[in-house]
């Protein structure tokens, strides 16, 4: 069964590899910018292709894109919520503006949207929620404080609304992609903060030095990314979380442990709460 698809920040990067592939396959795509001409540029003009304009920043608009999308293909089976950017920088340096600016769109733009489709899906009685969040969403590191938080916001939506939609027939998984080769490092891409504190040179700044360093030579490859995003579409018991890429598998790794020996280390006092009248739990 060939599915309809609506896919955010399809101008470049995952966007636009998803929805090509999703269309050789014989899907129809309602592919969403904030330039409508910047997608058909790159994807190429199709008949299931329906590009539409879409600040993901504006309600009103996601609104109108989500009917424009149902009014032509007449459902919406995946949403793919994959618009977004970076912000690089120590927590104290981004300003109040840049921090608002990054929520616009990782946060509120994905709320936006997600409110904008789910009637469809809810009243279809079916569909699959894709949200796009990063290892970032997860293990947090020096430089991404600021951005990892957009994401670690996206995951916690994610899993509650895993639980509230599930009884609807409504999947939602949280995809998780490491380090891949798309602009995302680039300077059209990646905002740095304005401010720079000497005193965060040797994290920050080292951070700062890997990125550049590493941006077109990240480990993972988008293509196969995409591929890995048409196969969680067919699966019928898609999991609430999609870790991306071997960077990705080491650092949630790495983090699973680091919280349980934590966890372990500090165990009675964590434990040493409860009002008296509670019985033990095992733990
Ligand atoms: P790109 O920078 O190549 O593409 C980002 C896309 O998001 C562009 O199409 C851009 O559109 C769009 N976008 C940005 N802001 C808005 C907005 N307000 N409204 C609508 N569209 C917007 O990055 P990727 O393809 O790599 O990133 C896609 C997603 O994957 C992002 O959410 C990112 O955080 C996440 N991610 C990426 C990783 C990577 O290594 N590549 C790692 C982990 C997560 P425009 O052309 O208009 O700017």
């Amino acid at each position: 069964m060939s599915k309809v698809w609506f896919i955010t920040g399809a101008s470049r990067g995952f966007g636009v590899l998803m929805a090509k592939d999703a269309l050789a396959r014989g899907d129809s795509v309602a592919a969403t910018a904030r330039n409508p001409q910047a997608v058909i540029d790159a994807i190429g003009a199709h008949p299931n292709l329906l590009a539409l304009r879409l600040d993901v920043t504006q309600e009103a608009a996601a609104v109108l894109a989500a009917r424009a999308a149902v009014d032509r293909f007449g459902r919406i089976d995946v949403l793919v919520n994959n618009a977004g950017y970076g912000l690089l920088g120590a927590v104290e340096e981004a300003s109040d503006a840049e921090v608002r600016a990054l929520y616009d769109t990782n946060v509120f733009g994905l709320l936006n949207v997600t409110r904008a489709v789910l009637p469809h899906m809810r009243r279809q009685g079916g569909g699959h929620v894709m949200n796009i969040s990063s290892v970032g969403g997860y293990t947090a590191h020096a430089g991404w404080g600021v951005y990892g938080s957009t994401k670690f916001a996206v995951e916690g939506i994610s899993e509650a609304m895993a639980e509230e939609v599930r009884p609807l027939g409504i999947h939602v998984t949280v995809v998780e992609p490491g380090y891949f080769r798309t602009e995302f490092l680039e300077g059209n891409s990646l905002v740095s903060t304005d401010a720079r504190l000497d005193d965060y040179a040797g994290t920050v700044g080292a951070m700062r030095t890997f990125a550049a360093s590493v941006s077109l030579k990240q480990p993972g490859d988008p293509r196969k990314l995409s591929l890995a995003i048409l196969k969680l579409a067919d699966s019928a018991q898609p999991p609430v979380r999609l870790m991306l890429g071997s960077d990705t598998v080491r650092m949630v790794r790495e983090k699973n442990r680091f919280v349980e020996q934590e966890l372990g280390e500090w165990i009675s006092l964590s434990l040493s709460t409860d009002h008296d009248d509670v019985l033990p739990q095992a733990a």
